[in-house]
């Protein structure tokens, strides 16, 4: 568990304190941590996605297992629609910066950031600042930057650093109906 992310949480990520104590009925554990709330699956789900394994990977840009996050695909090659994957505020908004594309950065009440990379056509009406919830739409995937077909780089940053990225995969709802999980890639 990473320190300074405990929180009082139900499984739906609500807070939940007394109400979870004095509940006779309660078979929850109380007290979890942040980062073990699963996440909303970053892309909305229908079918054909596929989603590489790949944290810790072969990066385009910085090489053997330099991968900081996962790369979720449709298999037709259409661009699917992406929604927010926690309730949050978006932090940041990059276009066109480099490797990485179009990009939306969401960060949650402790801090942890959420980014999404090659951006196809960010939502009209949402800018920095805007408070967003689980499943809202923020825009397309698309494959901006250095993407050479169109998909979603996913990355979670407990700290908002890189060098800090953790695996998605763990904190994702799988298994998930009309997404296939590959297996892991290793550092290639
Ligand atoms: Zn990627």
């Amino acid at each position: 568990m990473i320190a300074g992310f405990s929180a009082l949480h139900d499984g739906s990520g609500r807070a939940t304190g007394s109400e979870l104590a004095g509940a006779a009925s309660a078979t929850r554990t109380a007290v979890r941590t942040r980062l073990d709330d699963l996440l909303t699956f970053p892309v909305l789900v229908g079918s054909g996605l596929i989603t590489l394994n790949n944290f810790g990977g072969r990066s385009v840009s910085s090489g053997a297992c330099a991968h900081r996050g996962i790369d979720i695909f449709p298999t037709d090659d259409v661009p699917r629609v992406l929604v927010s994957c926690i309730d949050g505020v978006l932090d940041g908004q990059r276009i066109l910066e480099g490797s990485q594309g179009n990009a939306w950065v969401l960060r949650d009440g402790d801090g942890v950031s959420y980014r999404y990379h090659h951006v196809g056509e960010f939502e009209p009406g949402l800018e920095v600042g805007s408070v967003v919830r689980r499943g809202d739409v923020l825009g397309t995937m698309g494959s901006t930057g250095n993407a050479g077909n169109a998909h979603l780089h996913f990355e979670v940053r407990p700290d908002g650093t890189g060098a800090n990225a953790i695996d998605p995969i763990p904190l994702l709802p799988f298994p998930i109906v009309g997404v296939v999980l590959g297996a892991p890639t290793g550092c290639s």
